[in-house]
């Protein structure tokens, strides 16, 4: 199909899926792709409107924040599109200390962050499986970081069960592309040229216990329509075997990045189209986390807290040492440098509710058990409450001027409205108490 060509769809079979969605029933591939064949931009609207009433009923006002923490970027793969790769000869390489992770910890603490995600490259002697126990293991002993969860290379069932036990929350791993030729091309050696292995890399870490996993494409590396139908059969091929899917879906957009050998391609992803990949993300599973990174530019991103993410990371570095020690090879570039306070400061003002809470991993209530509860919608509240709970933490230690006065109403006008018994839970945070939640 010539895509400039405006074809009109048949608007009532659109609808007809859009109000599925908004009955919160996950979409089939062929409705899926009767919505990413939608090129008339009258029906987009429609669309986005369809995905931000579908977040709203999940997710509430809601936005989760964090911040990706590096720990290595010395890498046996030579993926042709990051910094990282082997064959970026000027890259200044670094594996982070089990200290020097708990300090970038530290760091990230002290300005309010309860969950981070660990990005490390893939290099099994320097960053195996047993340096992920020890780093997991000293963050969670030597700060008040309350959820970990990790980006990083595909492992065997035995290292999942590992990473699993030492108490991480989400494992994340992108395909890239599921289509076969690019892959081989943008992937030419080390163990991630292997298709095969990495395609069946959430199995792996589903037979090893995890029940929350996140997957993703990189946008840019082959057609996003393509790629972002596949990302969905996969999904629904991991629901229909193991009753559940993923817990998230990321937006990774390619950037950037020095070293990168990857410039020429021509697939890259207009903000128009990324903002329908989040659409559709939100729209096909309705309960699965959408999380959109700093790679992407900061007005973006304002717009897209209303079309469909639920998770977003804030005042992030993509080195090893980042936040200590800016200057050694980045990832790739970031679109947004706001810091995590006017992140928050922005979700309030656009009148969403900016969340650091963890409680869902305190009290058990993640994989099946997460979906089930989404499912009877019970979920909404008890995050709602939750969220009230962390904002209030973050207002006591951490928010300043502007941002902390924005809080304290959006606190107030909350609190008001609250069923939950809150009152005494917020008096304790005054005197004190933390980690508290329903
Ligand atoms: N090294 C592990 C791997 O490749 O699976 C995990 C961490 S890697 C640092 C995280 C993700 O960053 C990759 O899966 C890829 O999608 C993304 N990435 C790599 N280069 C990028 C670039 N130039 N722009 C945007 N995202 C990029
Ligand atoms: Fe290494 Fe991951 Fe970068 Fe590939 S994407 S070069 S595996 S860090």
């Amino acid at each position: 199909m010539n895509q400039n060509e405006v074809i009109k769809p048949d608007v009532s079979r659109i609808r007809e899926i859009l109000d599925k969605s908004l009955d919160l029933q996950s979409l089939s591939l062929p409705e899926v792709s009767a919505l990413v064949a939608v090129n008339d931009s009258d029906i987009w609207s429609e669309i986005f409107d369809a995905a931000c009433r579908v977040k709203e009923k999940v997710y509430g006002k809601r936005i989760v924040l964090f911040a990706p923490l590096y720990l290595s970027s010395e890498c046996t793969n030579d993926c042709l599109y990051c910094g990282f790769r082997k064959g970026n000869r000027d890259a200044v390489r670094k594996t982070l200390t089990v200290d020097e992770a708990v300090e970038e910890a530290s760091l990230l603490e002290a300005r309010g962050y309860k969950r981070l995600l660990l990005v490390a490259s893939e290099h099994p002697k320097r960053a195996g499986i047993d340096y992920f126990e020890k780093v997991v293991h000293e963050i969670y002993d030597r700060t008040d970081i309350r959820i970990l969860h990790v980006n990083a290379a595909p492992m065997s069932i035995d290292d999942f069960k590992r990473l699993r036990d030492s108490g991480v929350g989400v494992y994340q791993c992108f395909q890239e592309t599921y289509h076969m030729p690019s892959y081989r091309y943008l992937h030419p050696s080390g163990t991630k040229a292997d298709y095969t292995w990495r395609f069946g890399v959430m199995d792996r870490a589903i037979k090893a216990g995890f029940e929350d996993i996140g997957m993703g494409v990189l946008l840019g590396l082959y057609d996003w329509r393509w790629d972002v139908t596949a990302l969905i059969a996969h999904c629904r091929r991991l629901i229909k075997k193991y009753g559940f899917g993923p817990h998230t879906l990321s937006v990774p957009r390619l950037q950037p990045a020095q070293g990168s050998a990857a410039d020429h391609l021509k697939y890259s992803v207009s903000d128009e189209d990324f903002k329908k990949v989040v659409a559709l993300y939100r729209l096909a599973l309705p309960y699965v986390g959408v999380v959109v990174s700093t790679r992407e530019p900061s007005a973006l991103r304002d717009e897209l807290f209303s079309i469909g993410a639920s998770q977003v990371s804030a005042g992030s570095k993509t080195s090893p040492r980042g936040y200590m020690n800016e200057g050694d090879t980045e990832q790739f570039e970031i679109g947004d440098s706001r810091s995590l306070e006017e992140v928050v400061g922005k979700i309030a003002s656009l009148g969403l509710m900016p969340s650091l809470c963890t409680a869902c991993y305190r009290e058990g209530r993640s994989g099946k058990r997460f979906k089930s509860l989404a499912e009877e919608k019970t979920i909404k509240t008890f995050c709602h409450e939750n969220a009230i709970l962390s904002l209030k933490e973050y207002v006591e230690d951490y928010a300043t001027g502007e941002v902390r006065d924005q809080l304290v109403r959006m606190l107030n006008e909350e609190i008001s409205k609250s069923r939950n018994g809150l009152s005494d839970k917020l008096k304790n945070i005054e005197a004190g108490k933390r980690d508290l939640h329903i």
